[in-house]
C-alpha cells in the first residue's frame, strides 16, 4: 500500500481524463451521428418537395419527367392533360380556401384511376400518365371526364367543376420530353379552341400548326425589330358627293410574306401585336405630315386597334407625342375598335375610349354584323361611326333583301351615328348604299388598299 500510495492519485486523475475523453468522444460520436441523419432527413424531405406538390402532395412537373425518362420499357401508351375550366373565378368568387379544396378532390378522385403515375403540372392542371392507349370512344376516357360528373361541395356552396382534356398517345417519333409538349399542344387547342368539356388528340395537323405559328412568330418579330411593316391606304368614299372621306391604313408585311388574316392572330397571341400597331400608326402620321408638305388636303385616317393591344398603357401617350412631333390634328385620326374588346376587358376598353375622346380622336366600330354582334354594345360604344362588315353586304345588299340594310340604316342614323359600309365590290352595292343614305362606302368597287402615292392621287370620280 505504501509503495503504490504516491501514484494512486495520478492514475486517478489519469483515469478521469480517459472517462471525460472517452465521454466527450461519444457525446461528440452521438451528435454528429444525430445530424447526420437529420442532414440525410432534410435531404430526403428536399428532395421530396422538389418532386412533389405541396397542397395535393402528388408528384409534380418535374417528378413526370423524371418518370418518364427513366421509363424505358415502353409500357407508357398515352399520356392525358386535365385542365380545370375558368379555375380563377372559383377562386375569385368562393377565396382561395375553396380553390384549394377543389384541387384535392379532384386529385383524389384521378388517383383513384388506374394510371402509371397521376402529377399535378401546373395551377389547375393534371397530368395522368397511362398504360393503354386513349381514343375518342375509349372508356378509359370516359372514366376520367366521370370525374367531374359529380359535383364538389364545399361548405354551404355546390360546385359545377368543368375541364378541358388534351390527349397525346405514344408513337416511335416521340421522347419524354416531345410526349409532354405534345399533351400541351393539345390541352392548349383545347382550351383556346374547344372552351368547356372539351377532347383534343394531339396529331401532326396540330404540329403543322404549331410550326407555321412559330415561323410567323419569328418573321413578325425581326420585321418588327426592322420597322418593316408596310402601310397600305384603302380610300373611303363620301356618298353623298363621291369626294375621298378618308383611309383605312392597313399593314403588309415586305414582300407579303404573310397576310393581316394569317399574321394579326399570331401577332396578338404571341404578344406582339402592340409593336406592330405603334409602327403603323407612327408610319401613318408621317405619311399625313407627308401629304399635308406636298400640298395635300388632310384626310381622316383610321387605324386598326386589336382587342390584345389593351395592355398597352402608354400607346395613348405615344400618339400624342407623334401628334405634337409631327404637328398633326387628333381629328385626323380615327381608331377602329371591336365589339370584342368589350368583351374582353371592359374596364380597360372605357379608359382607352374616354382618353381617345378626350384627346379629340373619333372611334368606328369595327366589323359590325360579324361574330357576336350586339345592338346594346353598339349603341352604348361612344363612337361615331359604325362600320357594316362585308359579309352583311354580301348577303342584303341583293335585290329582294334591302331591307334589312334599310332598318338596320335608320337605326344607327337614329342615334346619331355614321354608317360606313366596306366590302362594297359592284356598282349595284354601291348604288344601293347610295339609295340607302349610307354614308361612306370602303371597297373594291373604288379602290383596294393603295400605297400612300397612288392612295394620295386618288380621285374616286373617276370611278364610273
Ligand atoms: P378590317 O379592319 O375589317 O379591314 C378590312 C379588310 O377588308 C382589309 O383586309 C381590306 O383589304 C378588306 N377589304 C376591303 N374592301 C374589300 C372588298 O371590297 N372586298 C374584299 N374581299 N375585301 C375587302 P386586310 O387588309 O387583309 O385586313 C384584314 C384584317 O386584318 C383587318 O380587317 C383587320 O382586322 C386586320 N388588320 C389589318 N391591318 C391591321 C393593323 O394595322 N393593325 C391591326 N391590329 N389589325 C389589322
Ligand atoms: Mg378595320
Ligand atoms: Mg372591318
Amino acid at each position: 500500500w505504501q509503495s503504490i500510495r504516491p501514484i494512486l492519485f495520478p492514475v486517478f486523475l489519469l483515469l478521469l481524463a480517459v472517462t471525460f475523453i472517452l465521454a466527450f468522444a461519444y457525446i461528440g460520436y452521438t451528435r454528429s451521428l444525430r445530424d447526420s441523419l437529420e442532414i440525410l432527413e432534410s435531404r430526403n424531405n428536399l428532395r421530396y418537395r422538389l418532386f412533389h406538390d405541396i397542397l395535393t402532395d402528388l408528384p409534380n412537373r418535374q417528378a413526370l419527367m423524371q418518370f418518364l425518362h427513366d421509363e424505358k420499357d415502353g409500357s407508357i401508351q398515352s399520356i392525358v392533360s386535365i385542365d380545370l375550366n375558368d379555375f380563377g373565378d372559383i377562386n375569385d368568387s368562393y377565396g382561395h380556401d375553396c380553390g384549394d379544396y377543389v384541387l384535392k378532390e379532384i386529385g383524389r378522385r384521378l388517383s383513384e384511376i388506374d394510371s402509371k403515375l397521376l402529377v399535378r403540372s401546373a395551377g389547375d392542371e393534371f397530368i395522368l400518365v397511362l398504360g393503354e392507349r386513349v381514343e375518342p370512344e375509349s372508356a378509359l376516357l370516359a372514366q376520367i371526364m366521370n370525374v367531374f360528373a359529380e359535383k364538389v361541395a364545399f361548405g354551404d356552396s355546390v360546385l359545377d367543376i368543368e375541364a378541358s382534356y388534351g390527349v397525346a398517345n405514344w408513337d416511335e417519333s416521340m421522347d419524354e420530353s416531345s410526349i409532354v409538349q405534345c399533351v400541351d399542344l393539345a390541352i392548349r387547342n383545347a382550351k383556346v379552341v374547344g372552351g368547356g368539356d372539351s377532347v383534343f388528340f394531339y396529331d401532326e395537323q396540330m404540329k403543322r400548326d404549331m410550326e407555321r405559328k412559330l415561323e410567323i412568330t419569328d418573321y413578325l418579330k425581326l420585321a418588327i425589330a426592322e420597322e418593316s411593316p408596310v402601310v397600305l391606304f384603302q380610300p373611303q368614299v363620301n356618298t353623298y358627293d363621291k369626294s375621298v372621306y378618308g383611309y383605312e391604313a392597313l399593314v403588309r408585311l415586305k414582300d407579303n410574306a404573310y397576310f393581316p388574316d394569317q399574321f394579326i392572330p399570331v401577332a396578338e397571341a404571341a404578344g406582339l401585336v402592340s409593336s406592330i400597331d405603334r409602327i403603323v400608326t407612327k408610319k401613318v402620321i408621317q405619311q399625313q405630315a407627308a401629304w399635308r408638305a406636298e400640298g395635300r388636303e388632310m384626310k381622316v385616317v383610321s387605324i386598326n386597334y386589336s382587342a390584345a393591344q389593351l395592355r398597352d398603357e402608354t400607346y395613348c401617350d405615344f400618339v400624342e407625342s407623334l401628334l405634337r412631333e409631327y404637328d398633326v390634328e387628333p381629328r385626323y385620326l380615327k381608331i377602329e375598335i371591336t365589339e370584342s374588346m368589350m368583351l374582353e376587358n371592359e374596364g380597360l376598353a372605357e379608359e382607352l375610349f374616354s382618353r381617345l375622346e378626350q384627346m379629340g380622336i373619333s372611334l368606328a366600330l369595327d366589323d359590325f354584323g360579324t361574330g357576336y354582334s350586339s345592338l346594346y354594345r353598339m349603341a352604348t360604344t361612344p363612337a361615331e361611326y359604325v362600320k357594316l362588315d362585308k359579309s352583311l353586304v354580301d348577303t342584303y345588299m341583293v335585290p329582294g333583301k334591302e331591307d334589312f340594310i334599310d332598318h338596320l340604316t335608320q337605326l344607327i342614323h337614329g342615334i346619331d351615328k355614321k354608317i360606313i359600309v366596306e366590302g362594297v365590290e359592284t356598282a349595284e352595292q354601291y348604288a344601293i348604299c347610295k339609295r340607302m343614305g349610307c354614308d361612306i362606302i370602303q371597297g373594291y368597287f373604288f379602290a383596294r388598299p393603295l400605297p400612300s402615292a397612288e392612295a394620295g392621287a386618288f380621285d374616286p370620280k373617276t370611278v364610273a
